[in-house]
């Protein structure tokens, strides 16, 4: 009986551990890549963004919707917050999101040269 608790106890720990976002989760981000401090700058009430100083103009990506949206800073990510020649490109990005952020976490991308949709996939790269 008591081993019995100690499992029922055990499933529901588990239960409560939050699941990781699975390749499933993706979703496709559409937009053209900027410089986030540049942009807060240039609108309404903008901000004081310092981009030389501190940002480098670390870049985001301003969605066909209207919003800006910040990249997790990881591996993949890193290449498309600080690689100058992306910004101002089209690019469509799979990736997630989460709940009440205005994060993506990159997990490929395409970038629009020309007429052609150029793939990046960081397996080959
Ligand atoms: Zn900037």
């Amino acid at each position: 009986m008591r081993s019995l608790l100690v499992i029922v106890m055990g499933i529901a720990l588990v239960g409560q551990e939050f699941r990781k976002r699975d390749n499933k989760d993706r979703q496709e981000f559409a937009g053209r890549i900027v410089c986030v401090g540049c942009t807060l700058e240039k609108q309404e009430g903008g901000a004081e963004a310092q981009c030389t100083l501190h940002a480098k103009h670390a870049q985001g990506l301003l969605r066909v919707d209207g919003t800006l949206w910040t990249f997790v800073d990881n591996a993949r990510g890193h290449a498309v917050i600080t690689n100058a020649k992306l910004r101002e490109k089209e690019i469509k990005i799979l990736g997630w999101r989460f709940p009440k952020a205005q994060y993506i976490e990159v997990s490929k991308y395409q970038i629009k040269e020309g007429e052609r949709w150029v793939p990046y996939d960081f397996c080959k790269t």
